[in-house]
């Protein structure tokens, strides 16, 4: 304790300007500041840097933030600085002259707070730097970076265990707002955290009302949803693919939306500019690749909109999790088709992991596509996957607008006789667009050319439309029963549960999709 025998709760109010705690941060603070290890599952928003903040101030000493975000150190150092607290940071992007002028200031004790990026840890200077001061405590922020089966896995907190090592006596605070008992579980083992205590806040997001729907003609579905939910508001959009980040962008703006985009590709000062143009201008919509977002701290953000389908919960979870941090309602929307469930599949199997890892990113899409087409609460669902349990929310689409579902075993069953059919008469296989092309009837130039007009199954399946058909693939997909082929072409094969629907002894229940386009403007046609 420092000599004035400062308490959490001074500090929270006398620095911070807030008259009370959140949530468990009391616990956190108090456990941290008594010396204890602690592993912290809270979601964005929630107040974690307030958990080892307040502790860094009330212990005696250095406290040593480690943090990915090297892009933000400067910002959160200049916000603390502005409320009195002595704080600093060290990191690549500084040269040697700032880095030692750091580390005056650290021999001479005033700083209370050192954010270092993982990397600098390793370095035997900084080791022996940190050995001549007092260190207060560790926090280790973004702590789901050590997961290697993890969405944003960094190598460089692999080391990190070596703090444990070599400083036993300190406490350390582990802070995710990852929440799955996996990611935990491989937190604890990596960073040595057995002995921590666990601090889980519920995850739940309430205020934000999440959507998912088929894409179609996913700008147009974009702007519809601005112009009627959101306009002027500042939304951030992911893609998948740097080109339909920029396609996108130009997009909306030459709807007149001002938006900006943002990916790895883009030069760090057009990145860093657009990055503060969202921070401090109004109703900016950022475009972006997942690179954009973590560590960003704008409580407005009205909507979250994903263009493509995200590669796991995880991650769907933080990036809407930007959405709403002010409590007030906002959106998180989705737009997913056939397309990304085989696009996302080719990724997987033309990646260089081993096999294993193939597996586990695979397992990790499923439950995206189980989340996906859920009859359910989406919130239920959503919170299900991280443990904890709900009830239906009335604040997402399928409890606003419970979704029908409908008997869709004899189209299934159509689709996949095709299949087989075309594996075993002519061992031929093909993607979603030739299948759909054949069960419609539609005599293309390659239909015709391929001699699949005289196929059995060809124009049995006039009863749905091209869109409803696919539809009707990309569910089977995510019900596994079917699955794209791993040759890289997007072909489509079946699966062991594909059997028992073909022999009638299991039933298909689909989910009735709302947009259908193509239905309607057939419909009005004379
Ligand atoms: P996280 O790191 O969990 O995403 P932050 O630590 O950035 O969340 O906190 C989110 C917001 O909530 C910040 O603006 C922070 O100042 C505010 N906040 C945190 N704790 C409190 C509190 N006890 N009272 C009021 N505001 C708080
Ligand atoms: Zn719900």
């Amino acid at each position: 304790m420092t000599t004035t025998a400062t308490t959490p709760q001074q500090v929270l109010e006398t620095v911070f300007g807030y008259p009370a705690f959140r949530g468990e941060q009391q616990a956190i603070i108090d456990h941290v500041v008594g010396g204890g290890d602690a592993l912290v599952l809270m979601p964005t928003g929630g107040g974690k840097s307030l958990c080892y903040q307040i502790p860094a101030l009330v212990r005696e000493g250095v406290g040593v933030v480690i943090s990915p975000l090297i892009a933000l150190m400067k910002d959160q150092v200049d916000a603390l600085e502005a409320v009195g607290v002595r704080a600093a940071f060290l990191n690549s992007t500084q040269g040697p002259d700032e880095r030692r002028a750091v580390e005056a200031a650290l021999l001479a004790g005033e700083v209370d707070l050192l954010y270092m990026a993982p990397e600098r840890v390793t370095v035997p200077s900084t080791a022996e730097l940190l050995d001549r001061i007092r260190v207060s405590l560790f926090a280790i922020d973004e702590a789901h970076c050590v997961s290697q089966w993890g969405h944003d896995f960094r190598p460089d907190y692999l080391a990190l265990s070596l703090l444990h090592e070599r400083w036993p006596s300190i406490p350390r605070i582990a802070l995710t707002a990852t929440a799955t008992a996996e990611t935990a579980t491989e937190i604890v083992q990596r960073l040595d955290l057995g002995q921590a205590r666990r601090f889980v806040a519920s995850f739940d997001r309430p205020n934000i009302q999440y959507r998912i729907e088929p894409k179609n003609q996913p700008v147009q579905q974009l702007l519809q949803l601005i112009r009627t939910e959101h306009p002027g508001d500042a939304g951030i959009v992911y893609c998948l693919s740097r080109a339909s980040v920029e396609k996108t962008a130009i997009a909306l703006a030459e709807h007149g939306i001002p938006a900006l985009p943002y990916h790895a590709g883009l030069d760090a000062a057009t990145r860093s500019n657009h990055q503060s143009r969202f921070l401090r201008e109004e109703g900016i919509v950022m475009v972006a690749t997942i690179a954009f977002g973590m560590g960003i701290d704008k409580p407005d953000v009205r909507f979250v909109a994903h263009l493509d389908l995200p590669k796991s919960v995880e991650g769907y979870y933080q990036e809407t999790g930007r959405a709403g941090r002010d409590g007030l309602p906002a959106t998180a929307w989705l737009a997913y088709g056939l397309q990304d469930v085989v696009q996302q599949r080719q990724m997987i199997d033309r990646s260089e992991g081993t096999p294993a890892y193939k597996r586990r990113m695979s397992q990790l899409l499923d439950a995206m596509l189980a989340l996906c087409e859920t009859v359910e609460c989406r919130r239920v669902q959503l919170l299900a996957y991280f443990g904890q349990r709900s009830q239906k929310c009335g604040n997402c689409d399928t409890c606003l607008a419970p979704p029908e579902s409908w008997d869709g075993t004899v189209p299934a069953q159509k689709l996949l006789s095709t299949i087989v059919r075309l594996e075993r008469e002519r061992r031929q296989r093909y993607g979603a667009g030739q299948l759909i092309d054949i069960l419609i009837g539609k005599r293309t130039p390659r239909v015709e050319q391929l001699g699949h007009t005289d196929l059995a199954t060809f124009g049995i399946g006039t009863e749905l439309t091209d869109q409803e058909w696919r539809g009707v693939v990309r569910q089977l997909l995510a019900q596994g029963l079917l699955a794209v082929h791993g040759d890289g072409y997007g072909t489509l094969v079946l699966t062991e549960a594909s059997a028992a629907v073909l022999s009638g002894t299991r039933e298909v229940r689909l989910r009735r999709e709302v947009a259908r386009p193509t239905r309607s403007s057939k419909r009005s046609a004379p």
